[in-house]
Formats: structure tokens, sequence, C-alpha cells
């Protein structure tokens, strides 16, 4: 056989393990496609394109929140849940032991364990280093695999740094910020922008003498909701508490997370999203892939650096650096 077939055999394998439910092979599969290779890089390519038909099956949900808000005690809890109604939930999470990513420092082994050890649980640290919030340039064909390989829930967790909860929210079908009541001002701790995100806002910790004050904090949240006057996708963003650690107020919550999907579903709106969504990601990656060949080469690194320095020290303004930077790259303003 030609390499080439070869290849193409080996790929045709591994997205038969994956269909199978083969969780090593998922498990190399993403690590295939995290790597920077150029080779990795097309074999991922080839295996996504394979799998692609059996993609987009699953519901997509973003969990964000501050660090110690409970979101891995909620997704170890909610996806055990998930788990014994049958279905298969994957967890697309935050790698406590990076440093960037601000996850729970307590707990590193026990995070999620539970879940942890369901067969019907896939658990994926989002590597270190690489991470926005738990998010990476990788977290979609991450999301593509799980769905191929018979995920029907994909959880994706992303702690409150900078563009994460964005980027999340781009990627997903339904958005969730856990929150918990705060000292003093209940909202301080949230961004608008990250309320304007949220389709659920789970009010976490509402148990023991917390209730009341977690009641509280979901009455502010509604208001500053109703301020903002979102729900002009026809949903009105959702408050409500819950315990996670007791397990209470979860089944209400997903059944809020089932609605809100159901409802883009129905009104197709979920297939133009997702559509809009593809297309972003390709713009994406295009843009990384022009910023990348163009800083590899070595002149134009050294320009990089040098305009970076002229823009730094204010000897040139951001925008004749960026057109001369543009001119290296042989980019006509004109075309
Ligand atoms: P994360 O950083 O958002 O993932 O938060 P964790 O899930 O690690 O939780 C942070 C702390 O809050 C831990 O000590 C948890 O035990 C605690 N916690 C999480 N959920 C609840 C809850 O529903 N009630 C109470 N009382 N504590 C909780």
């Amino acid at each position: 056989m030609s390499d080439a077939a070869t290849s193409k055999r080996a790929v045709e394998q591994t997205a038969e393990a994956i269909r199978a439910g083969d969780r090593v092979a998922l498990a190399r599969a993403i690590t295939l496609v995290e790597s920077a290779k150029p080779e990795d890089q097309e074999a991922a390519q080839t295996l996504l394109e394979t799998l692609l038909p059996h993609t987009g099956t699953s519901i997509r949900v973003g969990i964000s929140g501050v660090p110690g808000a409970g979101k891995s005690t909620l997704i170890d809890q909610l996806g055990l849940n998930l788990v014994a109604q049958g279905h298969k939930v994957a967890v697309l999470a935050v790698d406590p032991t990076s440093s960037r990513s601000g996850g729970s420092i307590l707990g590193d082994k026990t995070r999620m364990g539970r879940l942890a050890s369901e067969p019907s649980a896939f658990i994926r640290p989002s590597p270190a280093g690489d991470s926005l919030g738990g998010v990476t340039k990788t977290t979609r064909e991450t999301i593509a695999l799980a769905e191929a390989a018979g995920y029907d829930v994909v959880l994706v967790e992303t702690v409150g740094v900078g563009q994460s909860e964005t980027a999340v929210s781009n990627m997903v079908d339904v958005f969730v910020v856990v929150a918990i009541a705060g000292a003093g001002d209940e909202l301080q701790g949230i961004k608008r922008g990250l309320l304007e995100l949220a389709d659920i806002i789970a009010v976490n910790k509402a148990d023991g003498d917390n209730v009341e004050r977690a009641n509280r904090a979901a009455m502010e949240y509604k208001t500053a909701l109703h301020i903002l006057a979102s729900g002009q996708s026809g949903w009105d963003p959702q408050v409500l508490t819950l315990s996670a650690r007791d397990n209470r107020g979860l089944d209400a919550l997903w059944q809020k997370v089932g609605e809100r999907h159901a409802g883009l579903k129905t009104s197709g709106a979920l297939a133009a999203r997702r559509a809009d969504q593809a297309v972003s990601w390709m713009r994406e990656i295009f843009d990384q892939r022009l910023l990348a060949a163009f800083k590899g080469g070595r002149r134009a690194a050294r320009h990089w650096r040098e305009l970076e320095d002229k823009v730094r020290a204010g000897a040139m303004t951001a925008g004749a650096a960026a057109e001369e930077l543009g001119r290296l790259a042989g980019l006509k303003n004109s075309d």
C-alpha cells in the first residue's frame, strides 16, 4: 500500500474506534488536535472531516463562574445525575494545575472525582499554558470529537478571565453562569458583559444558613437582567438558586437548559447559530494561520519586534506600524 493509502486507512480506523466509544482513541485524537506539529494538524483535520457527519449531535453547554463559585462541584453532580438518566457526558474542564487558568487551588485530584470514575463520562482538562480560562484554540474540535464518540451532553467549563466567556459562548448552545451570593453588593463580582451572555444564572450554595442570601442575590440578578432587557432572542434569561453540594435544584437547572435548547432548535435558531459559529471558527483559524505563517518568517519576526519596540516607545503609531507590517506581508490596500 502507498503511504497515503496507509495513513488514510489509519485515519479511518481511528474514526471507527472513536465512533465505537473507544476512550483511548478519543483521548489520542484530542491530543492530535491539540498538537502544534504541522503533520499532526493535517492528520487531525482529515480525522475531523471523516467524523464531521457524526458531529453536532449534543447539547453543548458552557458553564462559567469565578473560582470558588462551585463549578466543579456542580459539574460533578450534574454529570452524575445525567449519567444516571442514561446520558453520555463529556466535560471539557479547566485544568487546576494550570496557573493561568485560575482554577480551584483546592482538590486538584478530587475535582469531579465521582464523575471521573463513571464509564459514561469523559473529562478532559485543558492543557496548561495554552488555555484562556480553560478554553483553547482547539476546544471546538474537541467538542466535535466528543460528539462523534457518542457524548450527547458536552459541558464546557470556563473561569472568568478576559475573553474566555465570550469565546465559550461562541461555541456552545446554552450558557450558564454559576454565581454566589457575595458580601454587600451582590452584583459586584459579575460583569455586565457576562450577564448579557448568560442564558441561565444559577446562584449556587443555596443551602444551610446561606439560603436567604442566595435568594436575595437571585432577586438582584433578576432585576439586573430586567434592566438589561435582554430576551430579544425569544428567551428571557432565567435565574435560579441551587445547591450543588446537596444536589438540590439541579434538575430544575437541567430542565431550563433543555427548554432553551429545544426553543433554539424548534425556531431554527440553533442551526443558524451553529452555522455562524462554524464560519467564525473558520475565520479564527485562518487569522491564526496567517499570523503564524507571517511571524514564522525570520525577516518578518525581526521587523515585528522592532516595530513593537517603536510603538511601545511612542516613536510610531500603532496604525503606522500595522501598515508597515502589512507591506512586509505583501498586502495591498487597494485590492
Ligand atoms: P470552582 O472553583 O468554581 O470549581 O468551585 P468548587 O466546585 O471547587 O467549589 C469551591 C468550594 O465551594 C468548595 O469548597 C466546595 O465544596 C464549595 N461548594 C461548592 N458547591 C457548594 C454548595 O452548593 N454549597 C456549599 N455550601 N458549598 C459548595
